[in-house]
């Protein structure tokens, strides 16, 4: 059994919602469960209907209702066909007139609370998947609608609930996994759920891998397809480097790695619950299905290279911070830190030596304010129109000498801050914006030239 979960790009519209359906056709034999995002955009336009409505704009928030409606009809009406769209259009129906009423009552309230947002929203979910399950069964496969309301159960923190996977996954063996066995394909949402009292919830924006991940560890998949609109992962940017290619394995530490410098293809944290399962997850292109893409998994196999990936951040700032009187550096580091949080900027890397310490910043107005506040404690210089550059690999810990490697390649490029994390699988550090490109296209014509075939395309 797999789970295939589509996102928002991937149901956008009637020819997307059509390459879905093939490509869960090509599946059949591997029995999949299909997870499905919202209509491209559509949550955004539910929480704006939704704000409207509790502004007491009845009429706007009407509006924009009425224009989600007719996209769902039409989408499904060129998906269905006329003769099998009629018989469907009354559940559409149904689904569209209960948000009306829902945003009438809001309006008249003039006041919309977390709970009642989350059951606007869900709405996006629920008519993507009714739409993606009737366009199964009319291409002849054995779709089954679940609401995924009565499978995930979560507290209730309206707008982020907590799933309680426990229960939840016993949800799926017994109401889910029968489906599966009966040679049918369950269809659910993702991103939404409810609590034990049946109140509609939703876990946080972007949930739906989430919900995926939910999914394949309760029924025990052998892998989690994430089908987006990219290949996968790649080297680096290609918009940086033309020779950038494609990482067909990586771990799960390298994915979050990653993830933190905005490589925004997969967000690694909603997919633990799979990858505590020891269960991969493949992400995909509904546009390029035959393309392999990338497969994030708990380990990685073996690797020839020592780096996976090279992640960049433009727009940083450089803050150098020493301390003026003798202090303990315990104090110093903790009061530093203090004053960056009091601040709202929150810190992407740190060097520390002695009593001086440098971190960086996403560039921000605040600074010269912080600046000001930290110069209540110590020396402080700072500086804009830096980059961070960061390589990640899980080889760097066993790769003596590899700090000596990566700066000789640089050549006379000048490094301004230099951190390895903890888990020591990233090497960051610091350059002018100005010689970033320079800096990713040196690296990645040193270490990403001779490229072994088992983990990169
Ligand atoms: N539709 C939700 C959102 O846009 C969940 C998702 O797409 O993953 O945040
Ligand atoms: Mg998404």
């Amino acid at each position: 059994m797999i789970v295939m979960k589509f996102g928002g790009t991937s149901v956008q519209d009637a020819a997307a919602i059509d390459r879905a359906a093939a490509i869960v056709r090509g599946r059949l034999p591997q029995k999949p469960v299909v997870v499905v995002s919202a209509m491209f955009k559509v949550t955004d336009t539910l929480l704006a209907m939704g704000r409207a409505a509790g502004d007491g704009d009845r009429d706007g928030a009407l509006d924009l209702s009425r224009s989600l409606r007719e996209r769902h009809y039409n989408t499904a009406s060129e998906l269905l066909g006329t003769s099998i769209f009629t018989g469907f259009h009354s559940e559409l129906e149904a689904d569209c007139d209960a948000l009306d009423e829902l945003l009438r009552g809001i309006s008249a309230v003039g006041e919309i609370t977390p709970r009642t947002s989350d059951l606007v929203v869900s709405f996006g979910e629920r008519l993507s998947s009714k739409i993606v399950n009737a366009t199964l069964q009319a291409r002849g496969m054995d779709a089954a609608h679940v609401d995924a309301r009565d499978i995930l159960l979560t507290d209730n923190t309206h707008t982020r609930a907590v799933p309680q996977f426990e229960e939840t996954y016993e949800r799926f063996q017994t109401q889910v996994q029968p489906l599966v066995e009966q040679g049918r394909v369950p269809v659910m949402g993702g991103f939404i759920g409810a609590t034990r009292e049946g109140i509609t919830t939703t876990i946080g924006r972007g949930g739906s891998d989430f919900s995926a991940a939910i999914a394949g560890a309760g029924l025990n998949a052998s892998k989690i397809e994430i089908w987006t609109d990219v290949d996968g992962m790649m080297t680096t940017d290609p918009n940086l480097v033309r020779e950038a290619r494609r990482i067909k394995v990586i771990s799960f530490e390298e994915a979050a790695e990653l993830a933190y410098f905005g490589a925004k293809v997969l967000h690694p944290a909603t997919v633990l619950p799979a990858i505590q399962r020891n269960i991969p997850v493949y992400v995909l292109n509904s546009k390029n299905p035959i393309c392999a893409g990338t497969c994030v998994q708990a380990k990685a196999p073996p690797c020839r290279n020592v780096f996976k990936a090279i992640a960049v951040k433009k727009k940083i700032n450089l803050v150098d911070v020493a301390a003026a009187r003798s202090l303990s550096t315990q104090g110093f580091l903790r009061s530093i830190f203090d004053t960056f949080d009091r601040h709202n900027l929150a810190v992407d890397a740190v060097s520390i030596s002695g009593v001086s310490v440098s971190l960086t910043v996403d560039s921000s107005d605040a600074i010269p304010a912080l600046a000001a506040d930290l110069g209540k404690l110590a020396d402080v210089k700072y500086e804009g129109k830096k980059a961070l550059v960061c390589l990640v690999g899980e080889n760097i810990r066993d790769t003596p000498g590899i700090i000596a490697k990566v700066f000789g390649s640089l050549g006379n490029i000048k490094v301004r801050m230099v951190s390895q994390g903890a888990s020591e699988i990233n090497l960051t550090f610091v350059v002018e914006e100005d010689d970033m490109l320079d800096a990713v296209q040196r690296l990645h014509k040193e270490f990403f030239s001779d490229l072994d075939p088992a983990v990169f395309a």
